[in-house]
């Protein structure tokens, strides 16, 4: 598993934390792309703003909960992210 190689929702959940996951997936439907970097991987934004076009998330966070905090406040700096989930349940 190399670095710079793109990850889905699914190559996440195995690499990172349950908690910093599931936001790096709100991310993804968000139409955000993930690649390996390391231990950690980096997010990109499709609208490669300069304050949150990119960043990284660490797969091994001392305090997971704090972390995915820390990457859902970066998402949030989006004006085209949202954090409802784009299937609602019927
Ligand atoms: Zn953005």
């Amino acid at each position: 598993m190399g670095s710079g190689e793109e990850l889905d929702a699914a190559a996440v959940r195995k690499r990172l934390k349950k908690e910093v996951a599931e936001v790096v997936e709100l991310a993804i439907e968000n139409g955000w792309r993930v690649k390996a970097l390391g231990h950690a991987v980096k997010l990109f934004c499709p609208c490669r703003e300069p304050d949150h076009g990119q960043f990284s998330v660490s797969g091994t966070p001392s305090r997971p909960s704090a972390e995915a905090r820390r990457v859902m406040r970066m998402l949030t700096k989006c004006p085209h992210f949202s954090s409802q989930p784009t299937r609602k349940p019927s």
